[in-house]
């Protein structure tokens, strides 16, 4: 029996909109053809988004892989997420917000401890995504660089020096992601105070099998 066959599949959430509470995380199954929608509902907030070949979770989605043949570090609707084997794993359809990073770590404990300075530090996404990935046979080494949905980081080009800023996301806004193939998620609700201009907020989240309404009747060209 292979790895994989010896590993629970997960369930894909049932219809309508869910709620990732502050601080935490969650994995589900996302089949291939299927949109995922992640929603900031009150703004200012940041989801890391981890993908897995369901099949395979040796392949995953790989930050360098999609920047570079991006050629570009910021990544926005027709871009497709590449995993570490070079295959789409996910192609960006919609996005409101037109801001993401795809190259600082989840947070975590040593992210506390290392640049906030905290003695008794919160677990972190970092911590979160191993919570929610565990039953799946998906253990802690096994976590990569994740796309920080709405995470905005500043770059300076001639220094390289990195600025976490406030997220540009408003209340209710929206990205929208499709599944090329079957695919195990883990996404967080941000635990870092920089990401979210320090308030610890809530991601909704829904899965549809079809365009959701709202993409369907908005330009595809609709970052805002
Ligand atoms: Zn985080």
């Amino acid at each position: 029996m292979s790895r994989a066959e010896s590993q629970q599949r997960p369930e894909a959430p049932a219809a309508g909109t869910h709620r990732i509470a502050p601080r935490s995380g969650t994995a589900f199954l996302l089949p291939a053809g299927h949109y995922l929608t992640v929603i900031d509902p009150d703004g200012e907030q940041v989801s890391d988004l981890l993908a897995y070949n369901v099949d395979d979770r040796r392949e995953y989605l790989s930050s360098g892989r999609s920047i570079d043949y991006a050629g570009r570090m910021f990544l926005s609707t027709g871009d497709p997420l590449y995993s570490n084997r070079s295959n789409v794993m996910l192609r960006i359809v919609r996005d409101e917000v037109g801001r993401h990073d795809f190259t600082l770590t989840p947070c975590s404990r040593d992210t506390f401890r290392i640049i906030y300075g905290d003695t008794e530090p919160h677990h972190g996404c970092q911590g979160n995504l191993e919570m929610a990935l565990e039953p799946f046979g998906i253990g802690p080494d096994d976590i990569p660089i994740a796309f920080n949905v709405f995470m905005h980081v500043a770059v300076d080009a001639q220094s390289g020096t990195v600025s976490v800023e406030p997220p540009l996301s408003k209340p209710g806004q929206r990205l929208l992601l499709r599944a090329e193939m079957d695919l195990i998620i883990a996404m967080t609700a941000c635990s870092a105070g920089q990401s979210n201009n320090f308030t610890y907020k809530p991601i909704d989240y829904s899965v549809d099998a079809d365009m959701p309404a709202w993409a369907a009747a908005t330009p595809r060209a609709g970052a805002a």
